[in-house]
């Protein structure tokens, strides 16, 4: 059991350098030194970091962090380390078989250790973690376990197999800035979590102003598109939904004089990273962007957040538009809207899901010993449908797949429905 001064500030002084905790910090900080599981739902740039930092100055021993994005795990290794934090380790793919050796010997000398999921189910890492004096386990950006999410990261799920195969199960915090009650109920379910204390916090951004534009279909778009950016405010991100569209946009943008470029999953590692880096340090004013671009991208004074295409929930929405204003300065978010965007939405969204059939196909190749990705690959599955789909069908069954994929689809629909609510002004 831990010792807790009735004062944390003086902690919180010494470690960072903070006068005072923003609203929430305080109070998740003192449920996981009560060694409660929490979840915290925090607003993106509310400091949720720190929760996990402090902690661990009065309980001792090591936090280990799972991240889902490797880039999102660097920035905040070197972000630390800027920090003064010397102590901080990445387990990931990113390291050289000796370096990750050197980290695997040195493991209990770090007070941090951020580490990927699939990390976790390597047999010689699980072991040498196990061995570990682990004071707590955090789950950052922790809506990504949940398929409900937008985010949804396949591999997070494995996380359970991992906290169930533990001698001990320390406390574990979800950290996350959007949840539905839906996506709360996974966190809870797939982290194994014992009566978690929850922290909601609406995100409550009064600095942004939301507007909806309404136009008649894409080509008007193009148009406002075309004739807005140059004269507005940026830093920008303009939200597509196609990496063709965000590779056309970019480009017509570059035409209009305006510093852009394309991000998306369908570039090269070192491509995206240098957009990220340049539009980070000022040299790029606009990033055209699918939803692969964002999470975890601290820049500050992003004045522009404009979508082009439906996001496919509320959540998703909050989540995007979030990354505005994060200074706290006057911000705009915009939402282009036409009819045929939900019709579109639904499509994109209910296109990645595997019907009952063709779940039954891929549970069938799987069973006669072909490799879930290939058949999925000849079902014309995207990869993440064969990992969702295939995980399921591991554990429950062609049936039981099916079944999850049929509610999945359900809160697609849910999803777009809220939006183009929201869009028309109803919500
Ligand atoms: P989140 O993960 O919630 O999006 P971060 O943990 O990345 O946010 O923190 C955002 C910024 O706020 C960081 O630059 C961090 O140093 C700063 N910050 C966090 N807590 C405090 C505090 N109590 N006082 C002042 N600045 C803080
Ligand atoms: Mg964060």
């Amino acid at each position: 059991q831990t010792a807790v001064p009735a004062e944390l500030t003086e902690l919180l002084k010494q470690v960072t350098g903070f006068d005072a905790f923003r609203p929430g910090q305080e109070e998740v900080i003192r449920s996981v030194l009560a060694g409660r599981d929490t979840i915290a739902v925090l607003p993106t740039g509310a400091g949720k970091s720190l929760c996990y930092q402090l902690p661990v100055h009065l309980t001792g021993g090591t936090v280990l962090i799972v991240s889902p994005l490797l880039s999102l795990m660097e920035d905040q290794v070197a972000r630390m380390k800027s920090e003064g934090e010397k102590s901080v380790a990445a387990l990931n793919s990113f390291l050289t078989p000796p370096e990750k050796s050197a980290v695997l010997r040195n493991l209990g000398g770090y007070r941090f250790i951020f580490t990927s999921p699939e990390m976790l189910m390597q047999r010689h890492v699980s072991d040498r973690l196990n061995e570990l004096d682990i004071a707590y386990i955090v789950a950052d950006e922790a809506h990504c376990i949940s398929q409900w999410g937008f985010d949804f990261r396949p591999d997070y799920l494995r996380l359970r197999q991992w906290l169930e195969g533990l001698r001990r199960r320390p406390p574990v915090l979800a950290l996350t800035a959007t949840a539905s009650e839906e996506a709360i109920r996974d966190i809870e379910a797939y982290l194994l979590m014992d009566r978690p204390v929850k922290f909601i916090y609406p995100p409550d951004r009064p600095n942004i102003a939301l507007q909806i534009v309404p136009l008649a279909g894409r080509e008007e778009k193009t148009e406002w598109i075309l004739q807005e950016i140059p004269v507005t405010t940026g830093p920008g991100i303009l939200y597509v939904q196609s990496r063709k569209r965000a590779e056309e946009l970019a480009e017509r943008l570059r035409g209009c004089r305006v510093a852009a470029a394309a991000f998306h999953a369908g570039m090269e590692k070192e491509d995206r990273m240098l957009v990220q880096q340049q539009f980070l340090n000022g040299e790029l004013e606009w990033i055209c962007a699918t939803n692969a671009f964002g999470m975890g991208i601290d820049k500050p004074d992003v004045r522009h957040v404009i979508h082009d295409q439906l996001p496919s929930s509320a959540a998703q929405y909050i989540q995007e538009i979030g990354r505005a204003g994060r200074d706290g300065g006057q911000s705009l978010a915009t939402l282009l809207y036409s009819g045929q965007d939900a019709e579109t939405a639904m499509f994109i969204a209910l296109d990645e899901l595997p019907d009952p059939a063709v779940v039954r196909f891929l549970a069938d190749c799987i069973a006669s010993g072909e490799n879930a990705r290939t058949a999925g690959e000849r079902a014309g599955l995207s990869e993440t449908a064969v990992r969702v789909a295939s995980y399921w069908i591991g554990e429950e069954g062609a049936d039981g797949a099916a079944a999850r994929m049929e509610a999945l689809a359900a809160g697609k629909r849910r999803g777009i429905s809220e939006m183009v609510r929201f869009a028309e002004g109803e919500g």
